[in-house]
């Protein structure tokens, strides 16, 4: 039961939180304009002040009196005054405060200072393929994450520390039985797949598509998907990203290319996926927890249930191919629809992660949460990196790594000191297999309805069962409460050997 009177102190606290959270989305403002509008020359200025927004939300964050507020908050849910809404508040704004304060200034300005540097020598690194010249800036990044983990303290592995940092709650132990169920499967379905002598192939889409056009077809997508345009925006950025100030505020970005209209496509449907979670999350709750995504998985989530599950299925091409066909009768015109249904869900085992189908994805991430989580815990060196990548991808893809940019190099997560957050990738297929079953049980004309074009119950369903809690729960219990029952590999595996028997005729 929901009680929805707040407690008097935590009244005070959620005033606080939101004054941070409006200096907090100022920061995000800049961010976004760093990324799409601002002249190049500002980028000096803009990360001074972005510094300076950050400081000074740190300083109101661990500030003595927001303190003392937070400890009286806590004491009242200790003593069980608090109803189901306030405690959550509580209990997530006390874990980041908890975080913070463990990692002293020294170390977060030196962890910044050496990700900064280990960033710069990757880009170059990857360029000319060397890790060698990588190799003393990752030492150095790992050995800075083995002490953030000691700071943060840990159950059994030291891995667990990092790992809740982007996915709160979740344990290495168990996500290591997810994961390793999910390869179990993977390896002899790939291996099918390759050698079932269909062979799907991608460059059959070629032709120019001019950006305006493009960029038509993509508004007129997600419209009918439901991002509403006057709660957000679609902007141009190197790299795609989504961000949200708030649900009547989220933006996205995409990037054209006029070669190639399927990545762009593809690419604006998870962004916006990203982008309906952030817009269906509850306004009155803005600045708390509980107007708040869960997780990085949980967003990974609803982005790539968008993308591949409803983007990649047969009932939604059966609603928008006409059109596609309409707008650039060349190639389409002379595409099946069937076809490009195959075209667009093509499997083939590739050397780079970006670049991977939904089915070989998983595989791409099962490796480096492997060989991450051993660096962490000490049982594999840096310097023996490319040799055990190379080796364990030989052994899942078959395919024999030539040059570390096409291996052990193509990631930006370790220079960036992102270690622990590869895992959330594939917990995001996992747990949208596992709700979009559960929305289908629900929605029995779910398929007759992406057919022609509705999608208002799904995302309704989206909406009531997950993006209106905000944190009310931790994802494996927004699982748990969404689904009927906890994270399971059962539902994605069924997910992938279904649609991909019938387009490469196993069995
Ligand atoms: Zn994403």
């Amino acid at each position: 039961m929901k009680k929805m009177n707040t407690n008097p102190v935590v009244r005070q606290l959620k005033t606080r939180l939101r004054e941070l959270a409006y200096l907090a989305s100022a920061r995000a403002l800049l961010h976004w304009d760093q990324e799409t509008y601002m002249p190049k020359k500002g980028v000096g200025k803009r990360a001074e002040t972005i510094a300076y927004l950050t400081g000074l939300l740190h300083e109101k964050f661990l500030a003595k009196d927001f303190e003392e507020l937070l400890l009286r908050s806590k004491a009242e849910l200790e003593e069980g005054r608090l109803g189901e809404m306030d405690a959550a508040i509580v209990r997530e704004t006390f874990r980041e405060f908890e975080i913070e304060q463990k990692l002293p200034l020294g170390f977060v300005k030196e962890l910044a200072r050496v990700t900064s540097g280990a960033q710069s020598a990757w880009v170059e690194a990857r360029e000319k393929s060397d890790f060698s010249a990588f190799r003393p800036h990752l030492e150095r990044v790992v050995a800075l994450k083995q002490k953030e983990a000691n700071y943060l303290g840990y159950p059994n592995s030291p891995y667990d520390a990092l790992l809740d940092l982007y996915e709160p709650g979740a344990t290495t132990a168990e996500i290591s039985v997810i994961l390793q169920d999910v390869k179990k499967f993977l390896v002899p379905f790939i291996e099918k797949i390759v050698s079932s002598g269909v062979s799907v192939d991608p460059k059959m889409i070629t032709g120019r598509f001019p950006r305006r056009k493009q960029e038509r077809f993509i508004r007129f997508v997600l419209e009918r998907l439901g991002f509403d345009f006057d709660a957000g925006r679609m902007d141009v950025s190197a790299h795609p990203f989504s961000i949200g100030f708030h649900p009547y505020d989220t933006r996205i970005t995409t990037r054209f290319d006029e070669r190639n209209l399927i990545s762009a496509l593809f690419g604006a449907i998870h962004e916006a996926g990203h982008a309906l979670y952030e817009q269906g999350l509850p306004m009155e709750n803005f600045g708390t927890p509980l107007g708040e995504s869960v997780s990085l998985g949980i967003h990974e989530s609803q982005s790539r249930m968008w993308e591949n599950m409803v983007g990649r299925c047969i009932s939604f091409w059966t609603y928008f191919y006409p059109r596609l066909q309409k707008e650039f009768p060349k190639p389409f015109a002379g595409i099946p629809l069937q076809n490009f249904y195959s075209i667009v869900n093509a499997v083939r085992p590739s050397f780079i992660r970006v670049e991977a189908d939904e089915v070989t994805y998983n595989l791409h991430i099962i490796l480096r949460f492997e060989i991450e989580k051993e660096i962490i815990e000490g049982t594999i060196e840096v310097k023996d990196l490319p040799e055990v990548w190379n080796a364990k991808f030989k052994d899942y893809f078959g395919l024999t790594v030539s040059k570390d940019s096409d291996g052990v190099l193509q990631d930006v997560h370790w220079s960036q000191g992102s270690i622990g957050y590869f895992p959330t990738y594939t917990l995001g297929n996992l747990y949208a297999a596992q709700f979009y079953a559960a929305a289908r049980r629900n929605i029995l004309s779910l398929d007759k309805e992406i057919s022609l074009g509705e999608f208002g119950l799904l995302r309704e369903w989206l909406r009531k069962n997950i993006h209106i809690h905000g944190k009310l729960y931790r994802a494996k219990d927004l699982v748990k409460e969404a689904t009927g029952e906890p994270l399971t590999a059962k539902y994605f595996t069924d997910y992938l050997m279904k649609k991909y028997e019938a387009i490469y005729g196993l069995k």
